[in-house]
């Protein structure tokens, strides 16, 4: 499949590229960014023609309502070059829907498709030196949208800006991730913003994962609000148990963010013949589990790691260590999904665009 543009976006390019001062070995996710940027404006009731410009320093005014009301919304997604090199894009659609589905819950317009999907695309062209060849190695793409209008009056903008920018990934290895699992704390309510990609929901984060940080556990596993007694997400992912050659991960709710790795995982386990199950799943089974020894794997799964293992948990100031099995889910998913994504293995699912 291949992504076209209809919209006319103006192109204004950056006199010189600042690519051959990167250096691609060495990079730390997320600090660098391509040359360029796609901005679209949202005023008097409609989107702008779009623009894809250098990329440069924003100037809002200070009482623009994204500071102040954090009307905010992202996404996270990768472009990757194979072989011939060709560029490619693993589901945008789903990043698009999910978008726009996070751009009504926040009361901000929806973003077309032809400047989301096709300005990324043109965007891309222009950009794809960026994306570099080999395993591991990724374009990030982060589009996002902000209230620009002014006034400190808690209301929905009248003005937005949307905006996509790109910055060159190196395969993303976390180290060893220990979580605890949340026994106050939540990232998500019934009836709240969980299930959009809204900048509260990480700001909301940043607190109690710097506790658990001093204490030595890299991440958290987010419980749900009222009970605590079901595991929901580990950190910024989505989370999946195995327990003897059963994977399971909770079904989605307004808390859970419907991951676009989580979605694949579950059809590409199912149809390599894994038992998966998409039901709550208790701490008190996962600590059963662990205890009996029937407990083989906890990762994360989500678009910047794909798939983050988890090599143990602390729950109620108890740690329990995780086996580390031969024949892992956690590296045979990741083999394949990242496989499809370089175009190595034969994407007979359809989601490379
Ligand atoms: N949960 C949360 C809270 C996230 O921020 C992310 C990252 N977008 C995910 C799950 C994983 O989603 P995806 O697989 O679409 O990257």
């Amino acid at each position: 499949m291949e992504l076209k543009t209809t919209t006319d976006i103006r192109i204004i390019k950056a006199d010189s590229s600042k690519i051959n001062s990167v250096d691609f070995e060495n990079l730390t996710f997320g600090n660098i960014f391509t040359d360029h940027m796609l901005i679209c404006d949202y005023n008097n009731g409609k989107w702008e023609q779009p623009v894809i410009m250098p990329y440069e320093p924003f100037t809002l005014d200070p009482s623009a309502k994204v500071f102040h009301y954090g009307q905010a919304i992202f996404e996270g997604m990768k472009a990757y070059k194979d072989e011939h090199d060709d560029v490619w894009l693993f589901r945008p659609d789903q990043n698009f829907d999910r978008f726009n589905k996070s751009a009504v819950r926040l009361a901000m317009p929806e973003v077309p498709e032809d400047v989301f999907l096709g300005g990324l695309h043109k965007l891309l062209e222009i950009e794809k030196e960026w994306v570099k060849k080999g395993f591991g190695n990724a374009l990030y793409i982060r589009p996002f949208m902000i209230a620009t209008g002014s006034g400190v009056v808690a209301a929905p903008s009248t003005q937005y800006r949307f905006t996509i920018i790109l910055s060159p990934a190196k395969s993303y290895y976390s180290g060893e991730v220990k979580v605890v699992i949340a026994e106050h704390f939540s990232r998500a309510a019934n009836g709240g913003i969980g299930a959009a990609k809204a900048a509260g929901n990480y700001s909301g984060q940043f607190y109690p994962t710097k506790l658990a940080n001093e204490q030595g556990f890299q991440q958290i596993i987010w419980t749900d609000d009222a009970t605590h007694t079901k595991l929901e997400e580990a950190g910024t992912m989505n989370v999946f148990f195995r327990i003897n050659d059963t994977l399971y991960t909770a079904p989605i709710s307004e808390r859970i963010l419907d991951g676009v790795t989580r979605k694949s995982i579950i059809e590409l386990a199912t149809k390599e013949g894994i038992d998966v199950q998409v039901r709550p799943v208790l701490v008190d089974e996962i600590v059963e589990a662990a205890k009996n020894g029937t407990l083989q794997e906890i990762f994360g799964a989500g678009t910047a790691a794909v798939v983050n293992p988890i090599v143990g948990f602390s729950y109620k100031e108890t740690y329990y260590e995780l086996p580390k099995p031969e024949n892992s889910f956690a590296t045979f998913i990741k083999q394949q999904l990242t496989g499809i994504q370089y175009k190595q293995i034969e994407d007979t699912f359809g989601w490379t665009v």
